[in-house]
């Protein structure tokens, strides 16, 4: 059965539990981390949100960073599977799915914004009119399309909706999945792995989350 989400694993705002959590979930020190837009039915953490412009003052773009690893391994075996191909072909035949799919794009820009608001981040005008993932026209990552649906709930990004749907033989929102799924008894990363992990990643799922 699902655990009770206590209510400090519940809120926006990240615990230094939930930092350290997504730590071991990506095996790698998370940094500009602001809120957790989307939690496990036990709380922890399957989505985090970055500000628009981290501590060093690079611009980032991609504001919704799916990082529970029962999921990011899923939406891998669907971009293996050809899903993200098949998206992208409907959006150019499917004039409804393309406009809702600008929407979607619209939404994450505006949604970036409130967080960047928030998180007190100020303008980013370097990544004005810039979305993640592919939107408005294409399907580059089923990460960060999977990452936005579960931040914004359903109903705002079709193909996120689709790639959530699609998760289902190993993952769905009512069922917690996070036994095993990393090492909660271990060390938090503190040195940072993220190029080694990158590198994996790209052998593994043909391209980066933060493409
Ligand atoms: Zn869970």
């Amino acid at each position: 059965m699902p655990a009770t989400p206590s209510p400090a694993a519940s809120g926006r705002t990240p615990t230094q539990h939930d930092l350290d959590t997504l730590s071991r979930q990506l095996n790698r020190p998370v940094r500009d981390v602001v809120e957790i837009p989307a939690r496990c039915v036990c709380g922890n953490p399957l989505v985090a949100a970055t500000a628009p412009r981290l501590g060093n003052g690079i611009p980032f773009p991609t504001t919704f960073y799916l990082t529970h690893p029962v999921l990011t391994a899923a939406a891998s075996r669907l971009e293996a599977a050809g899903l993200m191909n098949e998206m992208t072909e409907r959006l150019d035949s499917d004039p409804e799915l393309a406009a809702a799919y600008l929407a979607a794009h619209h939404a994450y820009i505006a949604a970036r914004q409130e967080i960047g608001e928030r998180a007190g981040t100020g303008p980013v005008p370097e990544i004005d009119g810039i979305s993640a993932g592919g939107m408005p026209t294409r399907v580059k990552c089923l990460h960060v399309l999977v990452g936005h649906a579960l931040a914004a709930g359903p109903g705002v990004n079709p193909l996120g909706d689709e790639a959530v749907a699609a998760l289902a033989p190993w993952w769905t929102p009512d069922q917690c999945r996070c036994a095993g799924a990393w090492d909660d008894s271990a060390a938090v990363p503190s040195r940072d792995l993220s190029r080694h992990v990158k590198n994996l990643n790209a052998k593994n799922d043909g391209g980066a989350q933060a493409g």
